[in-house]
């Protein structure tokens, strides 16, 4: 996740020293480490783009032939081949100047004239984009450039010297634009494809100019921990340089800073302070083998005290982009805490380097080497072709987006078909995410899981190797959580479409209730109400429609009495007695409502069977529901409250879960004493917390499946009874601001 591309860069903006690579230093270049390159074929290309573009100049004032050839350049460092160098150099020439595809097919054959068409293709993409079409934009990129990776990289080369050199762009709308697709897209795309410092370096480029605040904290920041901790942290790695040598292990080791935008992501994705942060700082240890990694692992551990929960052994489980090394976090000399990245220097040139890693001589010819790729434990390759079978599976360009996103992102985790068929999914993913990734079908009904034979929860998580099996039925419902464990795009999409339609029919149930309450409440049965003229002046066709507007609340109830009663007096009474006393009020779980379908059980409440409750809209999610004693339903106006009541089977239909504060005093047993009588009134503990703990007392915050009121009741009876129990407090959550 860290470093630089191998040119020095002196940080954001600056880019290379001033003064254009020349045709000789270029072709030097090449030559390093492709000697047999077509000299010939570079420096005609060199000579004609400088032609083309003539006196054009960028907005820095320097003439415009620089940008190709630092393009050029750019490619060079990542050494790829020299047709690839010749389409740097040609880029721009069909999109800004006389020059045709047929000319440059004439001129330097029929490979480079497809790369440069298949650029120049993604940059009217580009000139066509807006701000809103990102997603869109994102899905043609992938079909484009999924057949040869080679006009991605000149993309990402050209896109890498325009953020270079964005600040001398004049006006702030446009670097902000395109900031934000370096950030949406070319950013992604790189590390799609294992190209890790150029993608930091284009983020971080990006972020400076969206952010410049933040990144300027950031920035702050890392200066003030230097001067506090630079000689600690120059300690530090001449402490793991001392320990290899000592334990016989040949080893290069080196350290960096992360770069701001890594940091800030970091902080915003995992929700941690700058301190909880413990890969500021990282060193690299480049070994001679595997063995020797986890060898070098096993010393660093001994020496060092590791942060639990941060070792990752990328090594049997490569990344998607084939990314492989093993990572650890350990506390070094003056409680400074780094993130150890222990790798061979094979995996080092695909960390480095990604897909361009594997340019190299075959067959006698340079050029990209798939079997090399695919040893790496992942085809760089694929992990496009998995966006391109995206766009061919007909995702909508946002779902699209969130997708890519995740896929982009998220580590991988593996797992098993029972037949052995090996499942690659995001971490965190769940047996519906398994089961959406397997087919469409088997997401649609599946009702449950086995994990490794025994029957789970769907929200699992699920961990590497598992062996998944799916229990499907044709009458699957929505999992009422979706939300919460869906992680793939794909299934997330998947379930979205399903929701659409269970929830039209449910909000016209809703709607017709709240018409026919609204209309009680007026003193009318509905049944003798025309709402011909309602419909009319609304401008709905069907009542169905009408019912349907109301229950999404698109028409609220006052609206819908004015429609009914134009010219009547507003409707709302002081004495206007609660809908419950006229009319059973709307039943959950019952008449075809679902939850997580049309409503949801609030999570500040986490309303139980058995409990008052009462509804109240929520934007772009149907209902919420909450305790009558819920601190959110202050917020709302007690007009929109829709009184909501369980159906008589709720309790046995539904397991809630139910939030607890336990305090106990802070000693050995308590908390296994706690645990125990939860086990042994039959709640289900699904999460245990600290959330004060002091010499004498510890108050512990538990998640427990209950099946209504009255079982948590039971429990906490229970739990006051037993002498380890100080006291016991329902949690519900205190409104923010
Ligand atoms: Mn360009």
């Amino acid at each position: 996740m860290t470093g630089a591309l191998p040119v020095p860069s002196a940080g954001a903006g600056s880019g290379r020293p001033n003064r254009m690579l020349r045709q000789f230093e270029l072709v030097e270049r090449v030559k390093a480490y492709q000697p047999d390159a077509d000299e010939a074929l570079i420096n005609r290309a060199y000579v004609y783009a400088m032609k083309m573009h003539g006196a054009q100049k960028r907005h820095s004032g320097d003439p415009y032939f620089a940008h190709p050839v630092e393009v050029a350049g750019i490619l060079t460092d990542l050494k790829l081949d020299a047709h690839t160098i010749v389409s740097g150099l040609l880029h721009d020439t069909v999109e800004d100047t006389p020059a045709t595809l047929e000319e440059i097919e004439a001129l330097f054959g029929a490979d480079i004239r497809h790369l440069v068409d298949g650029v120049t293709k993604l940059t009217e993409l580009e000139l066509r984009s807006e701000s809103t079409k990102q997603a869109e934009n994102l899905q043609k990129f992938v079909m484009a450039t999924a057949k040869d990776i080679r006009v991605l990289l000149v993309k990402l080369a050209d896109r890498l010297h325009n953020m270079r050199t964005i600040h001398f762009m004049p006006k702030e709308e446009s670097r902000r634009r395109i900031a934000q697709e370096t950030l949406d897209i070319y950013g992604p795309l790189a590390r799609q494809i294992g190209v890790q410092p150029l993608c930091m370096e284009l983020e971080d480029l990006a972020f400076e100019v969206l952010q410049p605040e933040a990144r300027r904290a950031i920035v702050r920041r890392l200066d003030h921990l230097r001067a506090d901790s630079g000689e600690s942290i120059a300690a530090f790695q001449s402490g793991i340089r001392e320990l290899m040598d000592k334990e016989g292990i040949p080893a290069r080791v080196s350290g960096r800073e992360k770069r701001p935008y890594s940091i800030y992501w970091k902080l915003q994705r995992k929700e941690l302070t700058f301190e909880e942060l413990t890969d500021v700082y990282a060193f690299r240890v480049v070994v001679e083998d595997a063995p020797a990694c986890y060898r070098a692992l096993g010393v660093i551990h001994n020496r060092w005290r590791y942060v639990p929960g941060r070792f990752k052994d990328y090594i049997s489980m490569p990344k998607g982009n084939g990314y492989r090394s093993l990572h650890t976090s350990v506390i070094g000399p003056g409680g400074v805490r780094a993130e150890i990245q222990i790798r061979t220097e094979a995996m080092n040139q695909v960390a480095e380097f990604g897909v361009a890693a594997h340019w190299r001589y075959k067959n006698e010819s340079y050029g990209f080497d798939p079997d090399a790729a695919a040893q790496t434990g992942g085809d760089p390759m694929m992990a496009l072709e998995r966006l391109a079978d995206m766009v061919r599976f007909g995702a909508d360009p946002e779902e699209f987006l969130e997708y890519a996103k995740l896929e982009m992102y998220q580590d991988q985790v593996f797992v098993f078909t029972p037949k052995g068929e090996l499942v690659s999914l995001p971490r965190g993913a769940s047996p519906i995410d398994f089961a959406y990734a397997v087919h469409t079908d088997v997401g649609d009904t599946c009702v449950g899981a086995t994990i490794n034979g025994v029957e789970r929860p769907l929200r699992t998580q699920l961990r590497n190797g598992d062996v998944i099996k799916i229990l499907r039925s044709d009458a699957a419902e929505i999992p009422r959580n979706w939300r919460e464990i869906a992680r793939t795009g794909r299934a997330r999409s998947a379930i979205r479409r399903r929701v659409r339609k269970a929830e039209q029919k449910e909000y016209r149930l809703i709607g017709e209730r709240i018409a026919r309450l609204s209309l009680l409440e007026h003193g009318d049965d509905m049944d003798d109400v025309v709402l011909d003229g309602a419909l009319m002046r609304l401008g709905y066709d069907t009542e169905k429609d009408l019912f349907e507007a109301l229950g999404r609340k698109d028409v609220s109830r006052q609206d819908f009495l004015r429609a009914v009663f134009p010219g009547a007096a507003p409707s709302v009474s002081p004495e206007r007695r609660r809908l419950s006393d006229m009319e059973a009020p709307l039943f959950l779980e019952a008449d075809g409502l679902s939850q997580g379908v049309s409503f949801h059980f609030a999570e500040c409440c986490n309303p139980l069977p058995g409990e008052r409750i009462v509804g109240v809209h929520a934007e772009g999610r149907g209902i919420d529901v909450h305790v009558i004693d819920c601190a959110v339903l202050g917020e709302a106006e007690e007009k929109d409250w829709i009184d909501l009541a369980w159906s008589r089977d709720a309790g046995e239909r539904t397991v809630s879960n139910a939030r607890m504060t336990i305090t106990m005093p802070n000693r050995p047993g308590a908390l296994a004493e706690a645990c125990q009588i939860i086990a042994e009134a039959r709640g289900n503990i699904t999460r245990v917390a600290t959330v004060q703990r002091s010499e004498t007392f510890a108050a512990m915050e538990f998640d427990i499946d209950v099946a209504d009121a009255q079982h948590l009741a039971d429990i906490s009876a229970r739990l006051r009874a037993s002498p380890q129990i100080v006291a016991l407090e329902r949690a519900r959550q205190e409104q923010d601001a």
